[in-house]
């Protein structure tokens, strides 16, 4: 069942969007080579409870921390822990809060010290590819244009959209209908409309779209080992289009923009 959320609902909302954005925020200019992915989810553990929230993937069906960490071919729900950033890697970094009864869900893919020129490539399109879904969330479109937008922008670029798991409405839980899947066909599906809150979160991998899952039963990676990068905002369609509940306080766009590919750090 979808619920369509009142404008009181929706800003306590984007109240909790914003710990989930200032927490995500400090990770990103936190990661670095040498630190610890649980080093990461300790910090963001301490944001998210002083800011007022609660982790939402603590204890989230025995899911063991508060954001997944997930590297280079793992495509999402990385368990953190002792494992090391090193210079090159690709960083996927989720997570959810839980405030006042209601959920926010954002993830990032960030590059650990200087990477190659493809790995910034797909950062870049992924970044794009959620942004075009998201500027599908219009009043009247069907929720079939958001995957649609997705896919056509990844596979443009020769990448492949992971279909296996999907996007997702959000509320008071962190996964409510509708599913929202990253391809598909123009037109299909329920009709937009205000009070409607989705996650969207396209995962995108510079080779197949087929994943596998890692015996711990939560870490999935890509089938042919490729690298893979994860985008997501929890958004809602409000009477003047979309909103980002979970905007960061600096521009999304200037959030990758510094990014620098090896091979221009030498030149
Ligand atoms: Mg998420
Ligand atoms: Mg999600």
């Amino acid at each position: 069942m979808i619920t369509i959320k009142s404008g009181r609902e929706i800003e306590i909302m984007r109240r909790g969007g914003k710990i989930t954005a200032r927490t995500l925020g400090m990770l990103i200019r936190a990661v670095r080579p040498g630190m610890t992915t649980g080093d990461l989810d300790r910090l963001a553990e301490r944001s998210i409870r002083e800011q007022g929230g609660e982790p939402t993937f603590k204890g989230y069906n025995g899911f063991p921390a508060s954001i997944c960490a997930s590297i280079n071919d793992v495509v999402v729900h990385g368990i953190p822990g002792d494992r090391v950033l090193r210079e090159g890697d690709l960083l996927s970094i989720d997570i959810g809060t839980t405030f006042e009864g209601y959920v926010s869900d954002s993830a990032v893919t960030v590059p650990v010290g200087t990477v190659s020129s493809g790995a910034i490539r797909l950062i870049r399109v992924t970044q794009e590819c959620l942004m075009l879904g998201i500027a599908q969330m219009q009043r009247g479109h069907r929720l079939s244009d958001i995957g649609h937008a997705v896919q056509q922008h990844a596979e443009r670029h020769g990448y492949g959209v992971v279909r296996a798991l999907v996007g997702h409405g959000i509320g008071q839980k962190m996964h409510e209908d509708p599913q929202v899947p990253n391809f598909g066909r123009a037109g299909d599906g329920v009709v937009l409309r205000p009070g409607l809150c989705l996650a969207i979160e396209p995962m995108i991998s510079q080779g197949t779209f087929e994943v596998e899952m890692l015996e711990d039963g939560w870490t999935v990676v890509t089938a042919d080992g490729k690298l893979s990068a994860h985008f997501e905002h929890t958004v809602a369609l409000t009477q003047d289009g979309p909103r980002i509940l979970t905007l960061r306080d600096i521009l999304e766009h200037a959030d990758v923009s510094h990014y620098r590919p090896k091979e221009e750090m030498a030149a």
